[in-house]
């Protein structure tokens, strides 16, 4: 895992390319030269804070069973599911495990609260 040194090293990196691909800020997407540039830089900052959701979601791994929320019985997992949430920077498409539970012969997904008793 890298430090959080190196962490901000690389965001400093990926922040100067952004830079100068974008060019110049249009001063007149904001209030002023600076509200522009905040309202580009909060833009992007939520681009890739729902970029790294998604991501962090695919690389979760996943048990090979998981209680049933009905009837507390292991289900079998069955694979992932893609599924589009809104989180605190906007829309963001995670993929989740699926399981199926052969008592209740039913599908249930353990990360979804609406599955949850
Ligand atoms: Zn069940």
């Amino acid at each position: 895992m890298a430090s959080r040194q190196e962490i901000q090293e690389r965001i400093e990196a990926f922040s100067c390319e952004l830079v100068a691909e974008l060019g110049e800020v249009d001063a007149s997407m904001g209030d002023c030269w600076l509200d522009a540039v905040e309202n580009q830089a909060v833009e992007l900052g939520d681009a890739i804070s729902t970029e790294l959701v998604r991501q962090i979601a695919l690389r979760r791994e996943v048990e090979a069973e998981a209680a049933c929320p009905q009837c507390d019985q292991p289900g079998r997992y069955e694979g992932v599911r893609k599924r589009e949430l809104i989180g605190r920077r906007g829309p963001v498409e995670i993929t989740e495990p699926e399981y199926y539970c052969p008592c209740c012969r039913k599908a249930f997904f353990p990360e979804d609260p609406r599955d949850r008793r």
